[in-house]
This record gives structure tokens, sequence and C-alpha cells, in this order.
């Protein structure tokens, strides 16, 4: 392994985002020892593990602990400067009154046009482009799932090699249909969301539906043209073979349509990229995420839709998102959904401590706190100019917050039913993550990470601590890795494996 062990021989070496900080996060991999001393000559009062904080100066018990300038707690004792500032030291602060916050009074100004760079899409009659050309099956209740798993396999051996245009069949099963409150309020959430993926643009506005004959989800709500001859019900049909022949040929109808449709060039405009991320570690605000956030600003004065979503990790830095919010109607529509949120949450007796997760904090992160503040940065440099609620459909350009869990599946088949054709996705403990509908990028955040998950990690954005890269070399890395990936000429490494992630949808409303 030369890269790490270039990288221990090296100087001790720290991360200071902002003047303003007193803690710092260590860079070098395998951490550093206690008695190390940097070149500014800090000397380490503890072994700090990679990732994790040192305190700049000495901190009284209660004095705000301060990270991107900004406080993510105070000192729950005295921390002598060189210290390891762990979790137990350091005192969770209250998230930000939603009430009380600034809206729209610091509208970042248009970022000046980018032009002269296009991708190779598929375009669709609504105007739309898909980034893949997929047949995708929707389904209306999870009771059909084993019967369309076993058609699709027959469709993909038999019928798919004579259409050689069309990249995949995929099952859009999920865990919804039946047994659901389906006149609850929420339920509206699950219900959009299925229905929105089916047209996501990768599957080229051909939607086919398989249902049961007995779901409350009614198969004819999925479709969007009201045209019955689009659904297979298995309970109308005489034996398995008689539904998997019946599944097969309306897929060929389709497959004959979708084998029509072939790359043309297409303005940077006709992307909708979702971001996320999963297994964060205190890095992800240094590195992946302000390289993606340069990446989302590039898209949006190309003209691009961006979608950030993960309310739970938005909710503790949304102070710094509301001056951004392009008007009032905008701002208090972020502000609603954090509502909505804390009002979840707490129904369901969680708090906000329940994020981050064990291994984000292996990864040096204390706290929700310090997660939102380098989890935001992803979001880029530009006015928010709209809202949606969990599985609405993004119907305009520029950056847009998508509300959704944070939990990485659920985010992305949120984010596939707003209609993103391509998700970007950032880590730091490393996470497999792929999807069957659309193109995942994967940004690690560490060189370490990019050097034991080679074959896994798309983009290294860990060159950023070591001095080796700028945010801005990585960030017009991602941006061309986007354009290539979208025009179909370079594969992620998700694809290249087939490794697919479940749909997995969101549901506040009661299960019966
Ligand atoms: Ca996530």
């Amino acid at each position: 392994m030369p890269e790490q062990a270039k990288i221990q021989n090296e100087a001790p070496l720290y991360i200071k985002v902002s003047a303003k900080d007193n803690v710092a996060i260590i860079v070098n991999s395998g951490g550093l020892a206690k008695g190390c001393i940097f070149a500014c000559g800090l000397e380490l009062r503890d072994g700090i593990p990679q990732g994790h904080k040192v305190a700049l100066t000495d901190l009284e018990q209660d004095e705000p602990i301060i990270r991107y300038g900004e406080v993510i707690g105070y000192a729950a004792g005295p921390i002598p400067k060189g210290s390891w500032v762990k979790e137990e030291l350091v005192r969770l602060p209250s998230p930000p009154q939603l009430d009380e916050l600034p809206i729209a009074n610091q509208v970042p100004l248009p970022l000046p046009p980018l032009e002269g760079y296009t991708f190779e899409g598929y375009r669709n009659e609504d105007g739309s482009v898909g980034t893949k050309n997929i047949l995708g099956i929707t389904t209306s209740v999870q009771c059909v799932a084993g019967v369309l798993d076993y058609a699709v396999k027959m469709i993909k051996e038999q019928l798919l090699p004579h259409y050689q245009n069309v990249e995949d069949v995929v099952a859009l099963t999920h865990n919804y249909g039946c047994g659901v409150a389906i006149n609850a309020p929420d339920a509206i959430i699950p219900i959009r969301t299925i229905q929105n993926i089916a047209t996501n643009p990768n599957f080229g506005g051909e939607v086919l539906v398989v249902g049961l004959g007995c779901e409350k989800l009614i198969p004819e709500r999925l479709l969007t043209d009201g045209d019955s001859a689009n659904i297979v019900s298995l309970q109308d049909h005489h034996g398995f073979m008689s539904m998997i022949q019946s599944i097969m040929n309306l897929a060929e109808q389709k497959l004959i349509k979708l084998n029509r449709r072939h790359r043309v060039t297409c303005p940077v405009s006709d992307l909708v990229v979702g971001l996320q991320c999963g297994g964060s570690d205190a890095f992800s605000g240094v590195t992946a995420n302000p390289a993606v956030g340069f990446a989302a600003d590039l898209l949006v004065q190309a003209g691009a839709t961006v979608l950030f979503s993960e309310v739970t990790e938005v909710r503790d830095a949304v102070h710094l998102l509301t001056p951004r919010a392009i008007n009032q109607e905008v701002g208090q529509a972020l502000i609603q959904e954090m509502k909505w949120y804390d009002n979840y949450l707490e129904k369901g007796q969680a708090d906000r401590s329940a994020n981050p997760s064990p291994g984000n904090k292996r990864g040096g992160l204390v706290n929700v706190v310090e997660k939102s503040l380098g989890s935001i940065i992803k979001s880029g440099s530009s006015p928010i100019v709209g809202v949606l609620s969990p599985g609405e459909k993004a119907t305009q350009k520029g950056l847009v917050f998508a509300a959704t869990p944070a939990s990485d599946f659920v985010c992305g088949t949120l984010q596939l039913a707003s209609g993103v054709n391509m998700q970007v996705f950032t880590t730091g403990r490393g996470t497999p993550y792929g999807l069957a509908m659309a193109p995942v990028i994967k940004v690690a955040t560490r060189n370490s990470l990019t050097e034991q998950w080679h074959d896994l990690i798309d983009v290294n954005a860990g060159t950023i601590a070591t001095g080796e890269a700028t945010i801005e070399e990585v960030g017009w890395g991602i941006f061309h890795m986007i354009l290539a990936v979208a025009s179909g000429k370079k594969k992620t490494w998700a694809d290249h494996w087939g490794l697919r992630n479940a749909l997995c949808l969101f549901n506040p409303a009661p299960v019966t």
C-alpha cells in the first residue's frame, strides 16, 4: 500500500476549515500518537485517530466548540489544547428555532452561466431526458414481486437480446400496496413515490403495471394515460405460465418502442442530479462534499436541476440555508419540511441524536450538528429556488431541496421519484450503494478508502485533504464524470458490477 505508507511518513497534518475554528481534524492515515508536534508547534496530549478532532486552544467548560466557523457543541469540561475532543466532551447544542430563522436575506447572486457543455442522452416525449434506456415494470403491490422477478428473468433471457438499444429490464418492486392505511393523509407519500418512479426519465415514458387484483393501491392509479391495456392483473389469469406470458407480451410491446430511442446531444440543463451522502466521516465536509458542492454550482450554472436532501442532516444547519432561499415562499416551504420532520420524529419518540450512526462517530463526527454542517456543503453556493415534499417531482431548474429521510436507500428512492436521471453519492466510511434505475457516481472522502475500495469508488476527493488537489480540481473532475456517465461513455463501478439496492419507500402512514 504505497499511498498509505507515504502519508504515514509525512509530517503530522490537521485541517482547520474556518479562521474562527478552535478544533481541527487529523489528516494522517492511521491517526497520530501522543506527543506528536505539528509545524505550528501544537503538541498532541492524546493519541488521536484519523478524522477525529484536536483542540487548537485551551477550552473552558461550557465554551463553544467551533468547526466550519459554527458552534458544533459546548465543552462538557475543560479541554486543554492538544487534547482529543471526544464525543463525550461535546455537549449537543439546541437545534435552530424554526420560527426565528432569517429568510431570503442573503440570496446569493446568480453565478455566471456556464456554456459549451453537453451530454448524449435519450430525449423523451415529455421533454425529460434519460441517461439510460431501461424498461421499468411497475407493481401495485408486493404480492406480485416473485412472479414479476420470474418474468423479468425470462424477458432478459428471451427478449432483451433482440432489442440492442435497451440496456436493462428492471422490476420496480416495493413493500407497499396492501395491508396499509391507504386513505391516511401521509399515504400520499408512498403512493406518489411509486407513481413518479414509473415515469422517471430513464424509463422513456413507457409504463407497464403488474398488479394482483385485490390490493388497496389499484393499478389504474399508477398509469399516466389511464390505458388499462398496460396492466397485467394476476388474478385474471389461469395458471402461472399465463401470467408470465402476459407480462412478456406487454413487455415486448414496450421494448419495441424503447428500442427506437437513441442518444442525442442534449444541453446540461436536461440533467436532474440527486446528491446525497452515506457513511459520512469528519472528512466529508472538507473533501468530498465541498468538491460535490463545486460541481453542483457548475451544474446550476449550466442550467441543470440539482437536488439535495436528507432532512435530519439539514435540520441543524437550516439557519445557514434559509438565508439562501430565493424568496419568502421557498424559505417557508423549507421550514415547513423541517417542522413536518420534527413532528414525525417526536411522534416516534425519536430524537435527532439518533443520527449520526456508530460508524459516523468512529469516523470522527461527534454529533448531528457537525454532520449537518459537513453535509449541507454539497449544496454549493447557489440560491435555493425550490422545495419538494418527499416523492414530489422536480419541475424547475436550479438548486432544489427535496425533503427526504437521510437513510441512503430511502433518500435514493425518493430522489428517483423526484425525477433524477443520475445520482452523486459521497462516502467516508464506504458503502457499495448502487441503483438499477439511474447511475450512481461514488465520491470518497479519503485516499485510504479510495485505495481500500479501488474497484468501487469512482472519484477520490481525499487528495484535497493531503493537498495533492484543490476542491476546484476535484469538482471539475466530478462535473466531467457526470457528463461522461450521463452519456453512457463511462460506467460507474456500481454499474460495472451490477450493484443494486432495493427501492425502499418512505411510508409515514400506518401499516394495518
Ligand atoms: Ca444518506
